[in-house]
This record gives C-alpha cells, structure tokens and sequence, in this order.
C-alpha cells in the first residue's frame, strides 16, 4: 500500500475524530503531530495519513504558510488526494482560516473547485440551503455564537466564506443533493463552467455524505468535517486501489507498565478519576503544591511504585478547588504546573519502563506527547467513540498512548481502555 489520502486538520482533537473515522475502516491510519522531518519514514505504506496543526485561530498568512508545509510533506510521501479537514461547527474567524487554506491548498495542486460540507449528521451537525445546523438550531443561535475564540454568528456558509476567498461561491442544495452522486457531479461540472471555485454542499445524512464523496472522488482536494472522510475508504476500496485484504490492522503492542495521567476536570473525567482509583495505587497533584514544592515528591513517589502495577497519577479536582488554585496562582499559571507535572511523570515514567499511557485532557495530551517525544501515531481500535489506541516508536521502543478529551467516554474509561488493549494483544479486536 502507499499513501493515497493526505489530510491536515486545524486542531489536534479533530485530527484524532478525523483519524477515528478512517481507521474504522479497518485500513491503516497514521496522525502526525506537526509536520514530520521530510526523512520520516515510518508509514510510508500507509493509506490513510493525517497532519495535526493548531491553526484554526491563527493569523490566516500563519495558517496559510504551515499548511502549505503539510501539503508538500504529503505530496513528497505520494499523496494522491488531500483532505482539508475543520470543525463540524465551521469555526472560523472573520478573516479565516478555512477559506484561505482551502484557496491557497487548491492554488498549489491546480485545484480549479473543491466542497465545503461541515455536516456531522449523527452528532446533529447538518447543512440544509447552505445554512449550517446545530441540533435543531441554526449555527448562530447554538453555543457556539459566544464561543470565545471563534463566535458564530451567522449560519450561511455562502457567507462565511465569501470574504475569506477570492474566487467565485456557490452552492449544491439539497434537493439536487437528495438525487444521489450523478445529480451532484452534473451540478458540480455545471458550477465549474461558471467559474465556480468554492461549493457549499448541503447534508442531512449520512447517505447525503456517502453520494457526495462519490461525487467529489476525482476532486484533488476536498474540504470538510470529519463525517465527509468516513466514506473514502470503502469508495478507494470499490474503485480498486485498495484492497479489502489490506484492511486489517496489525498494531505491534508494547509490554511493560501502564499509568493514567488525567490532567482535565471536566465533569466525565471527574467521575472516571472517583471510578478507578479505589481500583489502583494512586497520586492526587494539588497545583498551589506543585508550585510550592515543584514535583520532587510526585517522582519519588512513581518511582517508589512497582513498575507492573498500573497507577493513576491525577490533577483533576472540583471546580471550586480548581477556582481556588487559580485565584492564588492566576489561570494561566495554575494549568502550566499542572501540565508541566504530568508530562515530567509521563517522561520519567517511561525512563522507569510504562510502555502504556492513558491521558485524560486535550491541552494535558498536547504537553504529554511533546514531553514524550511522541511525533507520529498509529491509528488502532477505538476504547470509546472519538477515543482510539494509538502506538507510537520512542527511542526504539513501541508505546502504546490513548489520548481522551475531557468529555469523552464512560465512567469506566481508563478500567476499559486496559481491557481493550489485552484483548488487542490477543488479536480479539
Ligand atoms: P479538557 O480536555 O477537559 O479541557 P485539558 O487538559 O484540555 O482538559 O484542560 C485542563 C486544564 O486544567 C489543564 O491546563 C490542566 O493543567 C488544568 N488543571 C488540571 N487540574 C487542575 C487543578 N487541580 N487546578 C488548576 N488547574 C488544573
């Protein structure tokens, strides 16, 4: 196999959405973290590979100028089509980034149109007549009109995007939509000849966004949420150039110790720490401590535990104490201690021989995997939806990492993400 899709995401939790849907496919699956060195080489025979940036809010020129790195490190590595990939919510900023990245992705594949289609329909993300849907809601009237970073406040995606671009806007709507693939390449040829660069296209389903993909598949480049890239697998797979044999993973599994490390407090991550450590030895991190007394203490007490032995080690704390912490140390202050703790544990727990890390937090996972080296991962089956295994090579060494955002999963998380890693060891899943 060598590398067919190439996609860069604007932020790394969408990376790992985007990820999660492809590798359901059962294909091979890498996320980047970064643009890799151009002499990285591990993967060079997987189908399916995504660059993580943090560029959604960014000055666009930024935006602009790293995703054009991505874009040639794909292109370099045999990329055939690109997947430029954002928030099911579109979120943007006036200025950009989306269009922008798109038009600039475009420009330097001689791309002459790609789609824009956010639609995430079994997460309620739906655009009907150009206009994008929250659940029930139009964008504008969901939360994500107070956003802090990026405030929605209006739905057409005809015009959100018009400013952020230079070439002609247009549309294919839902009644074209609902007849299926050929209606939409009519309409997408008819728009071309118009001199249409730019198409918004409406879904409701996610039937909508299986005949739309079938519609774009000779697009070099198309653009969307992370529910627009599910079906992209099967369609290679029915046009030859995968085959369904190549569709199993085999994830190479590390042995050795196993550690959570849950720096979020939100209210899932709070029930999943009061879940699991009765279960395990565990370490509480107090952030008003660690600034005080640095994290001498927490590393003798890792090192002190029997490496076998799976442990938790945790930041996560009630709103009033996490208040508290902050209103002594300042916001910013009190999550760097945090953050710097954990990832100094991941580090020298790794030195100490874990080979397995559940992390619970999305900033806490960006400062674990940077502390820990970790630049590419490999896709394996998911623990929770959104959440996969993923392995990793660290000086030579196979690690295994499950990175969770706050909110995801159940109370039983990091009980199960174990479970589901024995039963991958013996080829069950
Ligand atoms: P989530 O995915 O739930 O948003 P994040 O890891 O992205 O989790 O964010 C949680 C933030 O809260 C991190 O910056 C972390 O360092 C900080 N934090 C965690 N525990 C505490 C605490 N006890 N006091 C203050 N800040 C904390």
């Amino acid at each position: 196999m060598a590398l067919l899709l190439g996609c860069i995401a604007d932020d790394f939790t969408g990376a790992t959405d985007l990820a999660s849907q492809l590798a359901r496919s059962g294909y091979p699956v890498v996320l980047h973290l970064g643009v890799p060195p151009a002499a990285h080489v591990d993967g060079a025979d997987v189908p399916f590979q995504i660059i993580a940036l943090k560029c959604r809010t960014i000055a666009p020129e930024d935006a602009v100028s790293q995703c054009l790195d991505a874009l040639q490190w794909l292109k370099a590595k045999g990329a055939q089509q690109f997947f430029w990939k954002y928030c099911s919510t579109f979120d943007s900023t006036a200025r950009g980034n989306i269009g922008p990245v798109a038009e600039a992705l475009m420009n330097a594949l001689g791309a002459d149109q790609t789609i824009y289609c956010p639609a995430f329909p079994e997460n309620g993300r739906r655009v009907f007549m150009g206009n994008l849907f929250v659940g029930d809601v139009p964008l504008h009237e969901s939360p994500m009109k107070d956003h802090p970073l990026t405030p929605m406040r209006d739905s057409n995606l005809m015009r959100l995007l018009a400013p952020q671009v230079k070439a002609r806007v247009s549309a294919v709507m839902q009644p074209v939509v609902a007849k299926g693939r050929s209606a939409i390449a009519e309409r997408l040829a008819q728009l071309r000849t118009e001199g249409v660069a730019h198409v918004v296209v409406d879904a409701i389903s996610q039937t909508d966004l299986l005949e739309i993909s079938a519609a774009s598949h000779a697009l070099k480049l198309i653009t969307g949420g992370s529910a627009l890239a599910q079906p992209l697998p099967q369609l290679y797979q029915d046009s030859g150039v995968l085959k369904p044999g190549q569709a199993s993973q085999q994830l190479l599994l590390p042995t050795g110790g196993r550690l959570v490390l849950a720096g979020s407090c939100s209210a899932m991550t709070r029930a999943q720490v009061a879940h699991y450590a009765p279960l395990v030895a565990h370490l509480q991190l107090d952030a008003v401590s660690l600034a005080s007394d640095g994290i001498g203490p927490a590393l003798a007490w890792l090192k002190s535990q029997p490496v076998g032995q799976p442990k938790l080690v945790y930041a996560t704390a009630a709103p009033e104490d996490v208040q508290k912490a902050q209103e002594l140390l300042g916001v910013a202050r009190a999550g760097e201690v945090v953050e710097q703790a954990l990832a100094a544990l991941a580090t020298e727990a790794f030195k100490l021989g874990t080979r397995a890390f559940v992390v619970a937090g999305g900033e806490t996972s960006g400062a674990v995997t940077q502390a820990l080296g970790a630049t590419s991962l490999r896709l394996g089956p998911e623990i929770a939806p959104g959440v996969p295994w993923t392995t990793t090579t660290l000086e030579g060494e196979t690690v295994a990492l499950a990175l969770k955002s706050g909110n995801f999963g159940a109370a039983n998380f990091f009980e199960h993400a174990w479970t589901v890693l024995d039963e991958i060891a013996k080829g069950g899943r």
